[in-house]
């Protein structure tokens, strides 16, 4: 099933577009939960961390080069990069994506 992320991807459905390499994409969150809120995901298809394996690991690390790119041009001096996993952690959208957040004081993890 295609999600929603593939169809920011393609274009299908707008989105606030930060970054695009052939394999990384970033845009702003629709509901942002600080200042800065980035969604940063691979191309690839993959669900969550629970669903990668040892093929994606550059992809990964290319993923955080790229957020901290990001939190760079976006002047953040300290911020939180956070992934969730599987419906109890609040995944609610099925394409691995990373929450690049900033530009507040953050509160600790809940
Ligand atoms: P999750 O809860 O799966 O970790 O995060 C999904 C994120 O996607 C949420 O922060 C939500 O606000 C964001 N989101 C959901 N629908 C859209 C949309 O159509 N466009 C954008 N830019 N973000 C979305």
């Amino acid at each position: 099933m295609t999600t929603l992320f593939e169809k920011i991807i393609s274009g299908e459905v707008p989105c606030d577009k930060v970054f695009e390499n052939e394999r990384v994409f970033a845009f702003k969150d629709i509901a942002p939960q600080a200042p800065v809120h980035i969604l940063i995901i691979p191309k690839k298809p993959i669900e969550n961390i629970a669903a990668v394996t040892q093929e994606d690991q550059a992809l990964l690390g290319e993923i955080l080069v790229v957020a901290q790119k990001i939190a760079k041009e976006q002047n953040l001096e300290s911020f939180r990069l956070i992934t969730n996993s599987g419906r109890g952690s609040g995944q609610e959208v099925f394409h691995l994506h990373f929450h690049l957040l900033g530009g507040r004081q953050l509160g600790s993890l809940g």
